[in-house]
């Protein structure tokens, strides 16, 4: 039979975003691998044994071992928040496996897939992802900042609406403020914008704003934002209640 390494999603945090495969999957654990931070997210698990990964070369490193436990007959779960295959280390596991095309040749690789934070987020609102929309990360640890500008300008001329992943940190507290100016270059400053924040967790905030009133320091690693096109709206309801959507179809 063949070894298999697992890597799923558990979603953004809530127990109901878990998908039965996921749950499935985790519970014929041997042994997990993942951020301290996730692996707190299935408390009920807590006597499997775990491995915790913290930082981008330990992601590498982590990757490795999974590959090399999954060899030995372990049954390994690389756990990961949101969807395993959005910024996250489904992408270490592929790496490790290109640069080592003989290592593991035994171990089958299974992604099961997970709700990402900008579902969560747009569910949240109402539709924003309606139409066509781009993900970016304005991290910059792993690719220059012109990378994510170019990147930024590009989605903006093309009026798509934007998902922006990993705004800020602690320490990375200019690059959702750039991000802004030069959306706000491109596109006008009325459009709808989505704030959410610790989604399915404890703290969980959603606040719907728009492109030239966000207030950047309100914005953290556990931020998802998505920023409106021309199309996309801000609607208040009979009810004083507001929903944001992008029509299915692009006026024009
Ligand atoms: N694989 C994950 C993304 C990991 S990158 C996914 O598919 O969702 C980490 C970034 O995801 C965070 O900086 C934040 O932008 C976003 N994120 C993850 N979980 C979140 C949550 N519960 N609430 C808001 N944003 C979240």
């Amino acid at each position: 039979m063949a070894h298999i390494l697992t890597v799923l999603g558990l979603g953004p945090g809530a127990r109901e975003w878990i998908t039965p495969e996921a749950s499935e999957a985790l519970g014929a654990a041997s042994d997990l691998v993942g951020y301290r931070t996730y692996l707190d997210l299935v408390p009920e698990l807590k006597n499997t044994p775990r491995r915790h990964v913290s930082g981008n070369r330990v992601e590498i490193k982590r990757a490795r071992e999974a590959l090399d436990l999954a060899a030995s007959g372990k049954r390994v779960v690389l756990v990961t928040s949101g969807d395993p295959g959005i910024f996250a280390m489904a992408s270490a596991v592929y790496e490790v496996l290109e640069k080592e095309p003989s290592s593991w040749p035994g171990v089958d690789v299974r992604i099961i897939p997970g709700i990402s934070a900008m579902q969560a987020a747009a569910a949240r609102v109402g539709a924003p992802l309606g139409h066509d929309f781009c993900v970016i990360s304005l991290s910059d640890i792993r690719k220059p900042w012109e990378v994510v500008e170019n990147r930024l300008v590009h989605a903006a001329r093309g009026d798509f609406v934007l998902a922006l992943y990993n705004p800020a940190s602690k320490t990375r507290r200019e690059q959702i403020k750039k991000a802004i100016t030069l959306l706000l270059e491109h596109r006008s400053g009325a459009v709808p914008v989505v704030i959410a924040q610790n989604l399915g967790r404890a703290g969980e905030q959603v606040l719907i704003t728009r492109l030239d009133k966000i207030d950047p320091d309100i914005i953290d690693m556990r931020t998802v934002l998505i920023i409106g096109s021309s199309q996309s709206r801000e609607v208040e309801r009979a009810d004083g209640s507001c929903f944001v959507y992008s029509p299915r179809s692009c006026g024009g």
